[in-house]
């Protein structure tokens, strides 16, 4: 095992990996920027550096400082968490190059996962099933686009290799736009991604968001532990997660989960991943895979009693995996809450001090979050300051406590979305689950 890693990260995150370290027996070096100074898993670390100034870009962004910092501590390894470096491959690859471990998959896999038109090439050929669409990027014949569309059917998507976040695409209803946007599309995408290739898919109206998480080790073993619905999302930012999904059978669950633990054997995965999916009519269509550790992978730790930052960390030291498919058992039901410093009625970012906080608790409770009695959120970053996690026998358990821990919560001197979850954890629709990707906009009437 590893005697001393650097987390690459801040906040939740990064106390949710310094807790796994604790468990291992490793030691840890907090980086952070001097807007950071006091966060939780700073004050506990064994050693902490301070990597530069607030702005994400000299500090959390800064592959040469989180190199030396490795240097400087002596460290083996680097875990970059979620957002920021993990899914960048230039940083995995400096990493490596430096003669440090990065606990995430291999760089050349990250830079395919990275590149839409690449993933879902090697997914089909992995057997995954995709949204059916143009099988590779556009040509610059207008009439062979037009005729593609009209096969794959109007309404369709045009999406950015490149793109992430949520931006670099646009969906086209009728045939008369469909040229106008490609070249929109593929303008927008070289300003903003450096690559102006475009592909299409069939546009499909109402899906849900399931993802199916992974692990894989480097001695060809790879395992699903089921998935996740995320369709609870605003601007394509999920807002609340749960795991099982509502109505996914155990042999569909079977079904698709072993297909994509077989893909990583395939291509050669190693770590954690997630496996997004559109789901609509019974039938999961690929959309991408997040070669990271997820924001919402506490509700799959739930009921599986997998711990997932662990089995990262043990398989980038080179364990081999320590369940096989058989181990994995659902065992209830789990759900999150994002909890954001935000203004619950036009979510403008609220940082500022946290003049009270009192975290909820009792059985099933389960708190991921930074935060303190205190705590100056800074306005440097995201606004996520933690999760509540609630897990029951059954889903309508899982709610009642996430509804009691809810209520418990108190966070005062900054305006939160509790409010909204609260809102959202009373609607019928939720209770009877397995709403849509547009059901949180819609009811908010954006
Ligand atoms: P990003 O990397 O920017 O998150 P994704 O490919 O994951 O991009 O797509 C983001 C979101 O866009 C999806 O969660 C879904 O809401 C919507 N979307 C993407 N592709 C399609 C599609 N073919 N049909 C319908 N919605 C889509």
């Amino acid at each position: 095992m590893f005697d001393k890693i650097v987390i690459a990260n801040r906040g939740e995150i990064a106390l949710r990996i310094l807790r796994a370290c604790r468990e291992l027996g490793v030691k840890t070096v907090a980086v952070h920027s001097t807007a950071d100074r006091d966060l939780k898993h700073v004050r506990l670390a064994d050693e902490s550096v301070c990597i530069g100034p607030p702005p994400s870009a000299q500090s959390y962004l800064n592959v040469p400082a989180l190199i030396s910092a490795a240097e400087v501590t002596d460290s083996v390894a680097i875990h970059p968490g979620y957002g920021f470096l993990s899914e960048n491959a230039d940083f995995a690859e400096r990493v490596e190059e430096s003669g440090f471990v990065f606990i995430g998959p291999k760089p050349e896999t990250i830079r395919i996962m990275g590149d839409k038109v690449a993933a879902i090439a090697a997914m089909k050929k992995a057997g995954v099933p995709c949204v059916p669409g143009s099988d590779g990027p556009l040509g610059d014949d207008p009439d062979e686009n037009l005729r593609m569309a009209r096969q794959i059917g109007y309404p369709v998507i045009i999406k950015a290799a490149g793109g992430g976040g949520g931006r670099g695409m646009r969906v086209v209803h009728a045939e008369g736009h469909l040229l106008n946007a490609i070249s929109l599309t593929k303008n927008e995408a070289a300003t903003a991604f450096g690559n102006d290739m475009v592909y299409m898919e069939k546009f499909l109206e109402n899906p849900r968001h399931v993802e199916i998480q992974v692990l894989a080790d480097t001695h060809r073993n790879a395992i699903h532990l089921g998935e996740r619905d995320c369709s609870m999302q605003r601007r394509h930012q999920k807002v609340i997660e749960e795991a099982p999904a509502p109505g996914i059978s155990e042999e569909l669950r079977q079904k698709i989960g072993n297909r994509c633990a077989q893909a990583c054997i395939d291509i050669g995965y190693r770590g954690a991943g997630t496996f997004e999916f559109l789901y609509e009519n019974g039938e999961f269509y690929f959309i991408e895979m997040n070669t990271r550790v997820q924001v919402e992978h506490p509700v799959t730790e739930m009921i599986t009693g997998v711990d997932i930052v662990r089995e990262q960390i043990l398989i980038a030291s080179g364990e081999k995996l320590g369940y096989s498919q058989d181990d994995i058992k659902i065992n209830g039901h789990a759900i999150e809450c994002r909890i954001n410093a935000e203004d619950p009625n036009n979510f403008m970012p609220s940082p500022g001090t946290i003049s009270r906080a009192h975290m909820p608790g009792g059985p099933g409770v389960r708190v991921d979050s930074h935060i303190y009695n205190s705590y100056k959120v800074p306005p440097h970053y995201d606004s996520m300051i933690g999760k509540l996690i609630t897990h029951g026998p059954t889903r309508d358990i899982a709610i009642a406590r996430m509804r009691t821990a809810l209520d418990e919560t108190i966070i005062e001197g900054i305006k939160t979305n509790i409010p909204l979850h609260q809102k959202l954890l009373d609607d019928c629709n939720f209770q009877a689950g397995g709403t849509n990707i547009h059901y949180l906009e819609k009811k908010l009437g954006l």
